[in-house]
């Protein structure tokens, strides 16, 4: 049972259709991006076709691709010295294609282990080569701290998973590597929720389908001169220093996920960028962990409390039984996508940049009845 106040407020999202969507990713986006993509779905800007038709080495499309990148450049004050690359093939290729291009094969890479994504980087790496564990966190579930790190000053790069999606856990702030050491991050889900200082990073790679847009298109902000260290013959499509001469048209891109991008980019900028997205996401985090830790263990929080993750919150209930209670009911009650990753179960609600805080006081009402009921 929840109050009439929390029944209005769904039925009124019902009667558009559209549910409270918590999903992990793909996730949500803003309501403004999906109508403006859906005004401009048959004739973009004049052109008489979709974007979806549109080629992409047409005028209108370099607008669009030229647009996004720009648009990246300001929120995130990027510095001139980086290229900014639109990609496929996920996070999962980069992966492979961070060591492919960046770790000599004499050379060895070092690897912070946090979580499922960063063992999942690790194992890609170890295929192609040499990797050591700067540290690894076993089965506890936080961010080890600069001092528990044993890095290794030769390593090729450091990397790092700025936010582990199913464990929900984020660094505050980015490790420091050794002196000639770069740092290589992936911050697939948590790129574009808060400021970045891309300077003290050597590539950054982030899937888009969690703060920044649809499936389909993997950002890469990577500092210049790594491209001299580009091994020569590998294969053109996970070749970066041709990837960014061809500056995202080496071959086709996925040009409707970029148009998208940018909608959501300039959304960003409008609401007052990522200082002001970051003010929002804190509140919207800090309400859920609120109501777990005051919830008398009815609730437990998954993550270390000092490494928490703004972006997933992942809780757990007394047994699994209820656990699958709570994910149905929610569901019933048009609250989306609750259930932890299949991997590690429990509770997981992502609250990604376009999950408005509304979605996250409904959420949180709902919890509150839900214990009420099964406390
Ligand atoms: C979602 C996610 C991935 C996987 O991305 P794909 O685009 O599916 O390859 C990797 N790392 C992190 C941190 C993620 O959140």
């Amino acid at each position: 049972m929840v109050t009439t106040e929390t029944i209005n407020k769904i039925k009124m999202e019902q009667a558009t259709g559209r549910v409270y969507n918590f999903n992990a990713g793909p996730a949500a986006l803003p309501v403004s991006v999906l109508e403006q993509a859906r005004d401009e779905m048959l004739n973009f800007g004049g052109s008489g076709m979709s974007v979806l038709e549109l080629s992409h080495r047409s005028k209108h499309f370099e607008d669009i691709l030229n647009r996004a990148e720009a648009d990246l450049r300001t929120l995130f004050k990027i510095p001139s010295n980086y290229k900014i690359l639109f990609l496929q093939g996920g996070n999962s290729l980069q992966f492979a294609m961070l060591p492919m291009n960046f770790r000599a094969p004499e050379a060895s890479a070092d690897y912070v282990q946090t979580g499922s994504w960063s063992k999942k980087a690790i194992g890609e790496s170890e295929k192609l080569g040499k990797v050591r564990l700067a540290a690894t966190t076993g089965k506890n579930i936080y961010i080890p701290s600069q001092a528990e790190l044993d890095l290794d000053p030769q390593a090729a790069y450091l990397h790092f998973t700025a936010n582990e999606t199913i464990e929900g856990i984020e660094w505050a702030t980015e490790p420091t590597p050794p002196p000639n050491v770069f740092l290589a991050c992936d911050t697939s889900s948590n790129l574009g929720s808060r400021p970045l200082d891309v300077s003290k990073y050597g590539i950054i790679y982030a899937g888009v389908q969690k703060n920044l847009g649809p499936a389909g298109v993997t950002i890469v902000i990577l500092r210049e001169d790594l491209l001299e260290r580009v091994p020569p013959k590998l294969p053109a499509m996970l070749d970066y220093k041709n990837l960014a001469e061809g500056k995202s048209l080496y071959n086709t891109p996925p040009c409707y996920s970029i148009y998208v991008v940018g909608l959501v980019l300039r959304w960003l900028i409008d609401l007052g960028g990522v200082e002001e997205i970051a003010r929002q996401n804190a509140t919207k985090a800090t309400t859920l962990y609120q109501l777990i830790d005051s919830s008398g263990g009815f609730y437990k929080g998954v993550a270390r409390p000092d490494s928490r993750s703004r972006m997933n919150v992942t809780f757990r209930l007394g047994t699994e039984e209820l656990e699958k209670q709570f994910a149905k009911q929610a569901t019933a009650q048009g609250l989306e996508g609750l259930k932890g990753h299949r991997s590690v179960g429990g509770l997981r609600a992502s609250i990604y940049n376009a999950v408005s805080l509304e979605a996250v006081e409904v959420l949180a009402q709902f919890m509150k009845e839900f214990q009420r009921i099964n406390g």
